[in-house]
């Protein structure tokens, strides 16, 4: 799935850093347990700014543990992340990324590179807000509305000249 190249000019580890310690606090707030299992996927889960399939997950962690991982385990521990609001899941991709704002309720949008796979997410209040009412007036109760917008990122673009 594409070069694991990070983003260019921005320390990963922060990246990392940053999103264990605000998942650290979500669970702590909510009372919600953070297993050393789920610790660890979400880690890598945030291995990069790319979407991560459960598939890989499973396989780097038996690539890491002593015993076998059964891929409920995994799949058990995603849902938790998800339903934390610490990750999302990108449908187009059936793969997870970190949530870079964790804790926040919020409906995401999510800008996906074509070029180098990257995601990032933004949050633009008027996007969740004109869904929100053009739901209501379809009679429509939304329980999600992530949206996924495909592209170029900045990165790939000043690297082409653009
Ligand atoms: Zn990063
Ligand atoms: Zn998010
Ligand atoms: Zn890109």
């Amino acid at each position: 799935m594409g070069s694991a190249a990070p983003k260019r000019s921005h320390d990963h580890s922060k990246c990392i850093a940053e999103a264990l310690a605000a998942a650290t606090e979500v669970c702590r707030e909510r009372s919600a347990r953070f297993t050393s299992l789920r610790r660890q996927v979400l880690e890598l889960i945030w291995t990069s700014h790319e979407p991560v399939g459960a598939y890989d997950i499973l396989e780097m962690m038996n690539d890491t543990a002593d015993s076998r991982v059964a891929p409920m385990t995994v799949y058990r521990a995603i849902e938790f992340l998800m339903e934390n609001g610490l990750v999302h899941r990108i449908a187009s991709r059936n793969a997870y990324v970190g949530c870079s704002h964790p804790g926040a309720s919020h409906e995401g949008q999510f800008l996906i590179c074509r070029h180098c796979g990257c995601v990032e997410e933004i949050m633009e209040k008027a996007i969740s807000k004109a869904l929100s009412t053009g739901a209501k007036r379809a009679g429509f109760d939304a329980v999600s509305s992530l949206i996924e917008i495909e592209g170029r990122c900045r990165d790939c673009r000043e690297s082409a000249g653009e």
